[in-house]
């Protein structure tokens, strides 16, 4: 049987729930690894067949609170060959696809059950990137018209995808995103061989904050605009992590990108990459904390530590070997310091850095046990500062 014969056999026998597992446990390179069981669904249906049928990511939103999403597609069907991808175009694997009205009655029944409070739905392309974000939205606008979904909904944004189409996405969304794939045309080249760096994946990330910045934000469907995202595949043709940075630094202040993904190479079997070895995790690790140290404690670009490939240190959290470069010498005096100087100390972050400036309006810090007496630990941070003029009393390494 052919494969395009396999699918539409699959999707006639499955009924709406079996495609809906089959579309969410394989998305490519979404985050599979954050997969976890599901919450206790209180609806009709039986829990533990739920439970087999749907995995849920826990994800954290931008406003800090953790949810069930369901991570799906609206088709894993898809024309095009993405190089790493398990549902590229002619491979041999089983597909399903959901209209807008199956997918979004089946979102409302898993958020009735209480099996996901939210939804990130992305799709394989079909007929291009216009008429697949055309299905994409007419989803949404169910929920949020038909159903007055009120849960997080993550809407992909797809390669191609007009303004008028990102506008509407954005009025029903929480959350854009657009995966850029690659830090630069070549990279996208090798791992996305259909889809233009520039006109297809940069420019619709461009458009959003257009909009943003073009039209009041009571627009949106919280009276609010939808934050945007973006998402690499790292490890699979050679990117260097400067090359990821830097963009990603670039597009924080250009077009208020408000995270990135980077999502390791794993590989796929009968694909033209599955004999590249898998991304080592510790890279992906390395990643989102330079990446959360650019975005949250406004170091800048210049202050990353790459090695002679451009790449970050495997072995050490790029803040602490920040501070051996340039605090170990110079330690930082915790009764002066700043609040931007006191967060790039390893071991203290926002909250630590706040606490010390509350405390010390009125107290002098002269010795390690007072931190430690406002919960602050300084196992991480005492090599690199300064209490009240000296270095706190027990140093080991340092000496
Ligand atoms: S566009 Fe590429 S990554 Fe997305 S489903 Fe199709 S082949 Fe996979």
């Amino acid at each position: 049987m052919l494969v395009k014969e396999k699918h539409l056999f699959y999707n006639s026998v499955m009924d709406v729930l079996d495609k809906l597992k089959v579309l969410s446990l394989n998305m490519p390179f979404e985050a599979a690894e954050d997969v976890t069981c599901i919450s206790d669904p209180q609806g009709n249906e039986n829990l533990d067949t739920l439970k087999e049928r749907f995995p849920v990511t826990h994800a954290h939103l931008p406003n800090g609170k953790t949810i069930p999403l369901l991570k799906t597609m609206q088709t894993s069907v898809c024309e095009n060959d993405c190089n790493y991808c398990c549902f590229r175009s002619g491979r041999d694997t089983p597909r399903a696809s959901l209209t807008p009205d199956e997918l979004a009655s089946a979102v409302v029944k898993l958020s009735k059950a209480g099996v996901a409070k939210g939804v990130f739905l992305s799709s394989g392309i079909i007929g291009g990137g216009i008429r697949t974000q055309d299905r994409i939205i007419a989803t949404a606008e169910i929920l949020r018209e038909k159903y007055h979904y009120q849960d997080y909904i993550h809407l992909k944004i797809m390669p191609g995808a007009e303004k008028d189409q990102i506008f509407r996405a954005m009025q029903l969304a929480d959350r854009v995103s657009i995966n850029l794939e690659g830090p630069n045309e070549s990279s996208v080249n090798r791992l996305a061989p259909h889809k233009l760096f520039l006109k297809d994946l940069l420019t619709p990330l461009q458009t959003i904050e257009e909009i943003r910045r073009e039209y009041p934000s009571h627009l949106g469907w919280k009276h609010s605009w939808p934050s945007s995202a973006t998402q690499f595949v790292v490890g699979a043709v050679n990117e260097s992590d400067l090359d990821l940075l830097h963009l990603t630094y670039q597009l924080q202040s250009a077009f208020r990108l408000k995270r990135a993904y980077f999502s390791g190479f794993t590989p796929v079997i009968n694909t033209p990459l599955e004999n590249r070895p898998r991304s080592n995790p510790w890279r992906q690790h390395r990643l989102y904390q330079a990446f959360f140290l650019l975005r949250d404690y406004h170091f800048n670009f210049e202050e990353m530590v790459f090695n002679a490939s451009g790449n970050l240190d495997l072995e050490k959290d790029p803040k602490l070997l920040w501070a051996e470069q340039n605090l170990l010498y110079q330690p930082v005096e915790i009764n002066q310091a700043d609040y931007q100087q006191l967060i790039k100390i390893p071991g203290i972050g926002a909250v630590s850095a706040q606490k010390i400036c509350v405390f010390r309006k009125h107290h002098k810090i002269r010795d390690l046990s007072t931190l430690h007496n406002i919960g602050i630990s300084t196992s991480r941070a005492s090599k690199f500062i300064l209490l009240d003029g000296h270095r706190p009393s027990y140093q080991p390494e340092l000496f």
